[in-house]
């Protein structure tokens, strides 16, 4: 990695949740060059990995191998590279030694911009806590006192990726990313997540009906042929030059 080249930081609860919810941005951001980093908090093991746990004869050793490898194929494909803290999920829980390891990498890859979960989430309590982790280390690598010397980090904006009931999560979309392009690669990169099968098609129809809304928010007289779109929400004001 040089230092001239831009830099994004994904961090994702489970294994396989960059890639329904953000596969298309990182796709989309490797493919203008940027060097995307995934951490991945857990594997998933408990709680997101049923059909592996029903095909029996299974320890959460060999949950984990099988999901891992899912991550990383699926990471390969989106052109992303791709780390495991393996803390464990169902429940998640984080201590400071997992806040100073997060805060660490924000320093090493210096992101432009962070996706992580929404800020709530009724159904899974990892996701919500893997967000507040995210920007609680943001904070820390920004503070000139943690590892004085080091170079700190600048305010990457931080967007929150759709949740899988994303009323109930009160997570409303402010940016609607064109994925069309590489939306190949996140198909793709979807099939490798073979224990989760029953999202697949799921994940398809989520990025359809964002593509449509898209497409109804760039007007009819864009020439832009959106097909699929990935939804974000910012959490902080976006700072721009122009309004156009
Ligand atoms: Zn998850």
């Amino acid at each position: 990695m040089t230092d001239t080249k831009k830099t994004a930081l994904v961090v994702s609860a489970h294994s396989a949740d960059f890639v329904w919810r953000a596969g298309g941005a990182i796709a989309l951001h490797a493919s203008q060059g940027y060097a995307v980093h995934i951490v991945c908090l857990s594997y998933g093991e408990r709680g997101e990995s049923a059909k592996l746990w029903r095909k029996g004869e299974m320890s959460e050793d060999k949950v984990k191998i099988a999901r891992r490898s899912e991550a990383e194929a699926a990471a390969q494909i989106l052109g992303a590279t791709v780390e495991f803290f393996d803390i464990g999920d169902y429940p998640m829980r984080a201590d400071k030694e997992t806040l100073f390891r997060l805060a660490d990498v924000f320093r090493r890859v210096q992101p432009e911009f962070v996706l992580s979960h929404s800020i709530k989430d009724p159904y899974n309590y990892d996701h919500p806590l893997a967000m507040n982790l995210t920007q609680e280390a943001r904070i820390i690598a920004q503070a000139e006192g943690y590892k004085p010397g080091e170079k700190i980090i600048g305010a990457p904006p931080v967007y929150s990726f759709e949740p899988h009931q994303p009323e109930q999560c009160e997570w409303r979309p402010d940016v609607l990313l064109d994925i069309t392009e590489v939306w190949d690669k996140k198909y793709a990169a979807i099939q490798c997540m073979a224990g989760q099968e029953h999202l697949w098609e799921y994940y398809t129809r989520v990025a359809l009906q964002r593509g449509v809304q898209a497409k109804r928010n760039v007007g009819i007289t864009s020439t832009r042929n959106i097909e699929y779109a990935e939804g974000y929400q910012s959490l902080f004001p976006r700072v721009t030059e122009n309004l156009g």
